[in-house]
């Protein structure tokens, strides 16, 4: 990919926009861009700097982000609302063409990372809560305020707010930023010589780590720290390149799989309630450090059915005039509402689920549930705001204290319509 029309390749130390960044280490990437921990010399302050492909694309692609992240900046200039802030963009041409550069605070490790480094086994509830009340916070102004749908809400789009001060990884022993100077230093002491050997320390430190940190992203907070239950657990909203205004609509097929709503997957029309559908899966996963739906094709039906299944399965039975009423419906349910290739499902309620496979109390996985199912309403226009779920009791609750046990006997889950699964 580092071609013409693709990515620019970055050495450490490379400058931009007349050098007033200057490259210090690669913080991740995606299809489209390489992110890069830059110093802004102007400011004295750390920021990260999103470098687009440059084919022509890419170039809208990125148009249309900046786009939106003006707006988001414009709107919340207290940056208080968990959303990614905008503080420059410009264009850099290299050898591979001309790419938009997006400058943004710079942030922590991904909730991606975050699960990872919890050993897949779920964060305290406490700190979920936290967690959803930031991501509420953000998609309540993007939603009410500004009309944004993000449609691609997902552990690695959130990002922690960092509190390490980069220039302290402890992978680098000198703390200073790396500037790159040929002539008279701004900084000083900093030498020509101390320089070079910054730089050759700071690349041996990136090919030393490269392979995950590069694939997963992040600050690296995480990895340093090895402590989820130190870490600050506010984070923001990021990566706004599938954004869009609700009443300027360009794609139909939104959203990570894993995350998507079913009338996305019916072609039904969307609005702002498939970001809450995928937050319930986002606060799911971060609870039990599993993702919720995991679809996959097999004989005989496509993936698209097996994720409709297993929505059903946890969810009960899709109402029929919501099956059969979308421009694909007829690919996946007969005229009655069922699925017409996979015959029987297995149903397994939530709070089951939560109890029985991931051994939260009773209580725990009640109220847990109480809140999320709401947000897995088959009817888009039935599930709750962000701003409702800000008001919700699990949000709201104060902690109880932690080993209070649950008597499992007293409570009974229903498991009335427990059927097996045959064909799959
Ligand atoms: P793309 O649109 O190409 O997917 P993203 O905006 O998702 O790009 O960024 C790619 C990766 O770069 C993210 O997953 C994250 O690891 C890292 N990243 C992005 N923005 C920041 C930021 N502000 N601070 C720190 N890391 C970031
Ligand atoms: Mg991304």
């Amino acid at each position: 990919s580092y071609r013409k029309g693709g990515y620019h390749a970055v050495r450490i130390a490379d400058q931009f926009a007349g050098g007033r960044y200057i490259a210090q280490r690669k913080l991740g990437w995606g299809q489209f861009s390489t992110v890069w921990l830059a110093y802004d010399i102007k400011t004295s302050s750390y920021v990260a700097l999103k470098i687009q492909k440059s084919a022509a694309q890419f170039v809208q692609a990125a148009l249309h982000e900046i786009d939106v992240l003006s707006s988001i900046a414009d709107g919340d200039p207290s940056n208080s609302k968990f959303v990614i802030q905008l503080i420059d963009h410009f264009k850099h041409t290299g050898p591979n063409g001309q790419h938009l550069c997006m400058v943004l605070e710079f942030l922590g490790d991904s909730l991606l990372r975050l699960i990872r480094y919890n050993r897949y086994k779920g964060l305290p509830l406490n700190k979920v809560r936290e967690i959803c009340k930031c991501i509420l916070i953000g998609l309540d102004y993007l939603h009410t305020d500004l009309g944004i749908i993000h449609s691609d809400l997902k552990p690695e789009n959130i990002l922690l707010c960092s509190t390490m001060d980069p220039a302290k990884d402890p992978l680098r022993s000198e703390q200073s930023p790396i500037l790159e100077r040929p002539e008279g230093n701004i900084n000083g002491g900093v030498t020509s010589l101390i320089e070079k050997r910054l730089k050759r320390r700071a690349r041996k430190a990136v090919a030393k780590i490269s392979g995950r940190r590069e694939s997963m992203g992040g600050s690296g907070d995480l990895e340093n720290s090895r402590r989820v239950d130190g870490i600050d657990v506010k984070c923001k909203i990021v990566d706004f390149g599938n954004a869009c205004w609700a009443d300027k609509q360009f794609a139909e097929e939104i959203q990570t799989r894993q995350y998507r709503a079913p009338e996305v997957i019916l072609k039904a029309g969307y609005s702002f309630s498939v970001d809450m559908w995928s937050f319930a899966c986002i606060a799911f996963e971060l609870a039990t450090g599993d993702m919720l739906f995991t679809p996959k094709g097999g004989q005989g039906f496509s993936e698209d059915e097996d994720h409709l299944a297993l929505m059903m399965e946890l969810l009960g039975k899709m109402p029929r005039k919501i099956a059969t009423g979308g421009a694909l419906s007829k690919d996946f349910f007969d005229r009655h509402g069922d699925l017409k290739r996979i015959r029987r499902l297995k149903f397994f309620p939530l709070d089951k689920l939560l109890i029985d496979k991931y051994k939260l109390s009773v209580k725990d996985a009640q109220e847990f549930s109480e809140f999320l199912l709401p947000l897995f309403d088959f009817a888009p226009e039935k599930r709750p705001t962000a701003r409702q779920c800000l008001q919700h009791a699990w949000v709201n609750c104060t902690e109880s204290p932690p080993n209070e046990k649950e008597n499992e006997s007293a409570v009974n889950v229903g498991m009335s319509n427990l059927k097996i699964r045959v064909g799959k």
